[in-house]
């Protein structure tokens, strides 16, 4: 299933490239200024689910084309983020040097949520100076039931779906949080795709084109990732408790690059989807 954030604050599921207002089958739903309806969804996906599969079957969808979505994820408590999780993206960090040998180590690090932006939107660069700004494009995944000392066998169970996730940077050798949170450095979209339906997270590619260039900047398999998901969540939950509705970014891939204002990204990820984010 494939759900979508539309509108500020509903729920839509996509089929056959119409969105679909669930909203009605949400027992929480609010509108408020922090909406908790979202993580309740995510904690209890299992049980609301057969409730919105009914409202999408009974409902009118509206074109894709005609629905401004939103990043498909609400108040998330935290964005967690891994770094340098493909083999060949240390090396091209290695060769931009000097890096400090643990900023090439695989590990884990804050963003700011307030980061976070929608398909479609527009990334503002700051003025950051002669440093330059670059674009990561990475698997993301939301948690559904949270958890303490996941085990890695059993951690797949706590992912809800499936998104993308720019992580976009600052280079440069100052504090990670600081450099990948200004605001809009967190596209993620188009939409979250079920686990279910995603099936083998290891094994989907990831591409990431510049304007209109033919080849893409990025062109990935997640099945390259050293450290896998459910490494990754075991590692994650035993330092800090994973909650319903957090962000989880799995590494960047290989071919990170300039950006500067004017360009467009064009993110897809297989078996998930595909969005633009512009740059100004
Ligand atoms: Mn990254």
């Amino acid at each position: 299933m494939k759900l979508a954030l539309f509108h500020g604050n509903r729920l839509g599921v996509l089929k056959n490239e119409q969105i679909i207002d669930v909203t009605a089958a949400l027992p929480h739903w609010d509108n408020g200024y922090a909406p908790n309806w979202w993580l309740r969804m995510c904690h209890d996906f299992d049980e609301i689910r057969p409730r919105i599969e009914a409202e999408a079957a009974k409902g009118q969808g509206v074109p894709l084309a005609q629905v401004r979505l939103n990043a498909p994820v609400l108040w998330p408590q935290k964005i967690v983020a891994a770094a340098s999780n493909y083999a060949a993206h240390v090396d091209e960090m290695n060769a931009r040097g000097p890096y400090e040998a643990w900023m090439l180590q695989f590990g884990v690090f804050l963003k700011a949520t307030s980061s976070i932006l929608g398909p479609g939107e527009t990334i503002t660069l700051p003025s950051v100076g002669d440093a330059e700004i670059h674009h990561e494009s990475e698997l993301g995944f939301i948690i559904g039931k949270g958890g303490k000392n996941i085990p890695a066998e059993r951690a797949l169970e706590h992912v809800l779906g499936y998104t993308g996730v720019l992580d976009i940077t600052v280079r440069g050798q100052g504090d990670r949080s600081t450099r990948k949170s200004y605001d809009g450095f967190t596209p993620i979209g188009p939409w979250l795709v079920t686990a279910d339906e995603v099936g083998d997270p290891h094994d989907l590619r990831i591409r990431l084109w510049l304007n209109d260039d033919g080849t893409p900047r990025q062109d990935v398999n997640t099945r390259d990732m050293q450290v896998k998901i459910p490494q990754m969540i075991a590692y994650i939950s035993s330092i800090m408790t994973l909650n319903p509705g957090d962000v989880v970014s799995t590494g960047a891939p290989p071919g990170v690059g300039k950006i500067v204002p004017g360009d467009r990204m064009t993110f897809e990820i297989e078996k998930i989807g595909r969005m633009a984010i512009h740059v100004r």
